[in-house]
């Protein structure tokens, strides 16, 4: 745990007592602050105020005393709209922030020269995060993984002279760290999503750039015009920027060439590594994640030897097109990450003949986007909310069915693909949030493999969850 020592002594408001709420609470109060916790449902108070922290309706205290709000990523600070607390947090004029601002800042007071990589974007944090921390671990360092993925940033080891932290930041966290300042700082792309929580996409790029435009070396993907723009802009305000791209050389910045990754310095390119043959790191979007993590672990003083080293090694991330089972001809991938149309673009792109598991709680657009894809598609099984929605989208173009659920999609897209005869893939890769059947994408992904667990002859690449499905 990283106790918070920046606010000992001084009152604070909590809002949001999950996961990293509760941890939260738990790191401020380790740190000698005066907690006052709240959230809408007993249990959570009653397991925090089991814990010694301490509870009460934000409704009626005095907010006038407060030396800061904390309020957690999950609840809106701005749309649909600001939740309750917001509003009465403004009217006393009390700042509001989140876990990752208290990070900064315990990194400022203890050890501000500890390498900070933070990691934003649409698409692809996770696994440029995942990456980042697995060459600085592959290379000997004493590094801390955490953020948006797996661990809240408080429950890490505290900053320290030569410990690293790679941080995964959503938009939502970014929003809430006003300061943030990573000695790296990632921007992977930006396209629609989460346009609930954020608007217009103005602001949702406006959120993002943050995170770069605080950094001491701000790493850029430029394939999109948004990050294009943030990135001439933070650079003409004086920000290093390290540019990278997935498809287009660049005079200085790291390109991919297919999977090789190009070096550029006023405009002569040297080859500094080549994915080919790393099964982890397929495809375009990869290269641009790559290019990325390259491009952060050389700024923190990685030398590329090591980073060449570790990206040979890395073993990928569940739910983000990781083959689990193979029969005969068939390949079985779990894409369960893939939420939206454009997170599902690559791995339509990475096989050429798919049976397409889709659909769940359906987001802006569909799969319109997706229709240069189509003919890789030999047949499409649609479920959950968007299934009428997308069987409109794909019409004559594609061969579909209305399966309703995971369970039935995969029997039947199974039972298709043997017939085939070719080299195929049956793939869950929804283009939609999991919400309407499943928790989260990671439960959904699990049903997955333990629906192809429960095939008859199937050769399992990885562990069937426990427990049936
Ligand atoms: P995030 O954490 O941003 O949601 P992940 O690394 O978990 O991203 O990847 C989620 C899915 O998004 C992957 O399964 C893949 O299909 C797609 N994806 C990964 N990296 C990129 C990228 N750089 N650009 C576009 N799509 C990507």
């Amino acid at each position: 745990m990283i106790p918070v020592t920046t606010f000992k002594g001084r009152r604070l408001a909590l809002f949001g007592l999950g996961g990293s709420g509760l941890a939260t609470a738990q790191a401020l109060v380790a740190g000698g602050a005066d907690v006052v916790a709240c959230d809408d449902n007993p249990d959570s108070v009653a397991k925090a105020a089991a814990q010694g922290i301490g509870t009460a309706d934000l409704r009626s205290v005095d907010w006038n005393g407060f030396a800061a709000f904390v309020l957690s990523p999950g609840v809106p600070l701005t749309h649909p709209k600001p939740h309750w607390t917001v509003g009465l947090a403004k009217a006393a004029g009390v700042e509001i922030i989140g876990d990752v601002e208290l990070f900064v800042r315990e990194r400022r007071a203890h050890a501000p020269d500890c390498p900070f990589i933070a990691i934003t974007g649409t698409n692809g944090k996770s696994t440029t995060t995942a990456l980042i921390a697995h060459i600085l671990s592959a290379a000997g360092r004493d590094t801390q993984l955490g953020g948006n993925i797996g661990r809240a940033v408080l429950t890490l080891d505290p900053p320290k002279p030569g410990r690293f932290f790679v941080v995964e930041c959503s938009s939502y966290q970014i929003d809430l760290a006003p300061t943030i300042d990573p000695s790296a700082g990632i921007l992977l792309n930006l396209t629609p999503d989460h346009l609930d929580r954020h608007g217009t996409m103005q602001h949702y790029a406006d959120v993002k750039e943050r995170l770069v435009a605080g950094s001491a070396t701000a790493v850029v993907g430029v394939d999109d015009s948004y990050c294009e723009r943030i990135a001439d802009r933070i650079e003409r305000s004086g920000t290093k920027v390290v540019r990278i791209s997935k498809r287009q050389p660049l005079a200085d910045g790291f390109y991919a060439e297919r999977q090789r990754i190009m070096e550029a310095h006023g405009g002569t390119a040297t080859l500094l590594c080549d994915l080919d043959g790393i099964q982890t790191l397929r495809g375009s979007h990869n290269a641009q994640n790559a290019a990325a993590a390259i491009a952060a672990c050389l700024a923190v003083g990685v030398s590329a030897d090591e980073v060449r080293a570790g990206l040979k090694s890395f073993a990928g991330l569940k739910h983000r097109m990781q083959p689990v089972g193979r029969r005969r001809n068939v390949v079985f991938v779990n894409d369960s990450k893939a939420t939206n149309a454009d997170a599902a673009a690559p791995a339509l792109s990475s096989y050429d003949r798919i049976y397409w598991i889709a659909g769940g709680l359906p987001k802006e657009g569909g799969i319109t986007t997706l229709a240069p894809l189509f003919p890789r598609i030999a047949k499409a099984y649609l479920i959950g909310e968007a299934a009428s929605a997308f069987a409109a989208t794909l019409g004559d173009a594609v061969p579909f069915e209305i399966s309703g659920t995971l369970e039935r999609a995969l029997v039947h897209a199974a039972a298709d693909a043997a017939e085939d005869g070719r080299d195929v893939a049956v793939m869950l890769s929804p283009a939609c949030a999991s919400f309407d059947q499943y928790k989260n994408f990671e439960v959904r992904g699990e049903a997955f493999v333990g629906h192809v667990a429960a095939l008859d002859g199937v050769t399992m690449l990885v562990e069937a969850p426990q427990g049936g499905t």
